[in-house]
C-alpha cells in the first residue's frame, strides 16, 4: 500500500489514492473540467494562499491572531477561533511543506521558524494527554516527520524520537473525533516514513471509529471517519465487507452520500474529500467540482487579506475566522493537487 515518498508527506494531499485500481481519472473527471489549463504545478490560487499564510506568521514562527499583526497592515484581521494556536500553526506548516514554494528563500525561512517554534512547543510537553490539545499535538508531529524527510535533516529526525516514543501510550478510545482523525494521519506517515516504528494496526482505531459513529450513526463525517480509518489500516473493499460497504454507498455516481448534505465545516468538507478521493471512482469528482470550485471563488483578492478566506468555518456570516478558514481552504485545495 505504500506510496512512493513524496505522495507520502504531506498531510492531506496525496496524489495517488491508496485504493489505486480503482480510481481511473481518465473515465472520471467530465469534459467540461479537463479544457481547464492544467493546474498541477502553478495553482494561482494556492500560491496566494500560502504567500498569505507567509505574510500572516507571527514572529515567534506560529500562527494565531495577535494585536500588531504580522503583515504591517492596522485593519488586519485573522479573526477568531477555537482551534488552538499550536494545531493552526502545525496545518499551515503542512499547507507550505506540500508545496513546491517551500524550496523559494521567503518560505525556506518561514518553514524555519516554524519547525523551530512546533519543536519548542511539543519539547515543553512531550506527552499528548498532558496537553489538552491532543489533535494539536499530533499535528505538530507529523508536520516536523514531514519537515525531516522533505529537507532530509537528520538533526531534526533525532530530536523528534523521543516524542514519538512519548505518544505511544495514547490510549486511542479515549480521543474524540478530530483526535483521532489527527492520531490515524499521523501514525499512517509515520510508519511509511520510519518504517522501524511499523507495527500492526491493531484493531484500537477502527473500534474508536466505529464507537464514535455508533454515537452518532446518521453523522457523515463520522462515516467518513471510520471509512479513513479502516484505509489507513491496510484494508481494501476486497479484504473488507464493512469497507466494501461504506465504499459502495459513498461512491454511487449519482448521489455520493458524503455530499448528500453538504458538510457543516471546512474541516469536514476536507475529511470527506479525502475520504472519496481514497476511495477512488465516482466519490471524487462531485466533491472536487461542489468543494474546490467554489472556494477558487471566494478567495479575497485585495489588501492584506490577499489570498485569505473570510469566513466562518460554517461558511456563513458568524464571526469571520480568517486564519482558521484560509488554512483550511487551502489544505482543501491541496486534495489531489501534484506538487512533486
Ligand atoms: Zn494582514
Amino acid at each position: 500500500m505504500l506510496q512512493p515518498i513524496c505522495a507520502a508527506l504531506a498531510l492531506l494531499t496525496l496524489t495517488t489514492p491508496l485504493l489505486h485500481a480503482q480510481q481511473d481519472e481518465s473515465e472520471e473527471i467530465p469534459t467540461e473540467e479537463r479544457t481547464e489549463p492544467p493546474r498541477r504545478h502553478v495553482d494561482p490560487e494556492i500560491r496566494l494562499a500560502l504567500d498569505w499564510l507567509r505574510r500572516h506568521q507571527r514572529p515567534d514562527g506560529l500562527w494565531a491572531p495577535i494585536e500588531e499583526p504580522a503583515c504591517g497592515d492596522a485593519t488586519c484581521n485573522l479573526g477568531d477561533t477555537e482551534r488552538s494556536v499550536l494545531e493552526l500553526s502545525a496545518l499551515a506548516t503542512s499547507a507550505i511543506l506540500s508545496d513546491r514554494i517551500r524550496d523559494e528563500p521567503l518560505f525556506r525561512r518561514t518553514l524555519e521558524r516554524a519547525s523551530r517554534a512546533l519543536l519548542r512547543e511539543l519539547e515543553a510537553v512531550p506527552t499528548p494527554r498532558d496537553r489538552g490539545d491532543r489533535a494539536g499535538h499530533f499535528f505538530a508531529l507529523l508536520a516536523l516527520l514531514d519537515l525531516a524527510e522533505i529537507t532530509n535533516r537528520e538533526s531534526l529526525r533525532v530530536e523528534l524520537e523521543p516524542l514519538l516514543a512519548a505518544v505511544d501510550q495514547q490510549h486511542v478510545e479515549r480521543l474524540n473525533a478530530n483526535e483521532l482523525y489527527a492520531w490515524i494521519t499521523l501514525r499512517w506517515v509515520r510508519e511509511m516514513v520510519r518504517p522501524q516504528d511499523r507495527r500492526p494496526w491493531e484493531r484500537d482505531e477502527i473500534h474508536a471509529a466505529e464507537a464514535l459513529l455508533a454515537a452518532s450513526p446518521e453523522d457523515l463525517d463520522l462515516l467518513a471517519l471510520v471509512a479513513l480509518t479502516r484505509i489507513f489500516a491496510g484494508e481494501t473493499p476486497r479484504s473488507s465487507a464493512r469497507l466494501e460497504e461504506l465504499a459502495e454507498s459513498i461512491g454511487d455516481e449519482r448521489c455520493p452520500l458524503l455530499e448528500r448534505e453538504a458538510p457543516r465545516t471546512l474541516d469536514a468538507t476536507l475529511l470527506r474529500g479525502f475520504v472519496a478521493f481514497q476511495l477512488g471512482g465516482h466519490a471524487f469528482p462531485p466533491w472536487k467540482q461542489a468543494r474546490q470550485m467554489p472556494l477558487r471563488a471566494s478567495q479575497t483578492r485585495e489588501g492584506c487579506a490577499r489570498g485569505a478566506w473570510i469566513f466562518g468555518p460554517s461558511g456563513g456570516d458568524t464571526s469571520p475566522q480568517v486564519l482558521e478558514s484560509t488554512v483550511l481552504a487551502t489544505m482543501i485545495l491541496q486534495v489531489y493537487y501534484c506538487y512533486c
